[in-house]
Parts: C-alpha cells; sequence; structure tokens
C-alpha cells in the first residue's frame, strides 16, 4: 500500500481545549505533550488561503490578529491530520499531526 501522506510514529490519545478554551493540550501516545494558543494556531494555518501557492502571497498572519480566538469544530481527517474551524469563520484549515507535533509549544 502507497503511503499518501507523510506520517509520524506518535500518535494523539488525547485533545484537550484548556486554559479557558484558549489552549489545545495534546497527549501523545509516545508521552510527548504539545500545548498550542489557539492564536498561535490560527496563525500557523497552512491552507492556500493564508499561506497562497508561493511564499510571496502568504498573509504573513500574526498571532496577535487573532486573540480571544475560538475553536468552533474539530474533527479528524483520517489518520493524518485534523479540520479545525475558527470563530472567525476561517474553515480550510487542516492541521497535519505532523505539523501539529513540530509546531513549537507556544504556552
Ligand atoms: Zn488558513
Amino acid at each position: 500500500m502507497v503511503q499518501e501522506h507523510s506520517s509520524i510514529e506518535a500518535f494523539p490519545l488525547s485533545l484537550e481545549l484548556t486554559d479557558d478554551d484558549a489552549v489545545l493540550e495534546i497527549v501523545w501516545d509516545d508521552g510527548h505533550t504539545s500545548r498550542h494558543q489557539l492564536d498561535v494556531l490560527r496563525a500557523s494555518c497552512c491552507c492556500a488561503v493564508c499561506q497562497g501557492h508561493h511564499p510571496s502571497q502568504s498573509l504573513n498572519l500574526k498571532a496577535d490578529e487573532f486573540r480571544g480566538i475560538r475553536m468552533t469544530d474539530i474533527a479528524p481527517v483520517g489518520r493524518y491530520a485534523y479540520h479545525i474551524v475558527w470563530s472567525d469563520g476561517h474553515d480550510t484549515g487542516i492541521y497535519t499531526l505532523k505539523m501539529l507535533r513540530e509546531l513549537k509549544n507556544s504556552t
């Protein structure tokens, strides 16, 4: 079987909103815990709308622009990513497990 997406070893055991729903905490099955502030996560969105198809098209989003942002919905996409819908109406963001794991903890 061909691996369609680059995969990582670890898989999330649990995802939870903490810190008054301002932080997404992910506990991985290898014992690592990721803590991502939602404004940082929103600004890190790597979809075509936010990043364009070329670096020159990037919106250069900054976490400052998303203070107080909330997650409206989060749903798994296969076993490789999560689709996140944001309270600002942005709903094209796919966050791969690899990205969620490699993004530096922001809290
Ligand atoms: Zn986006």
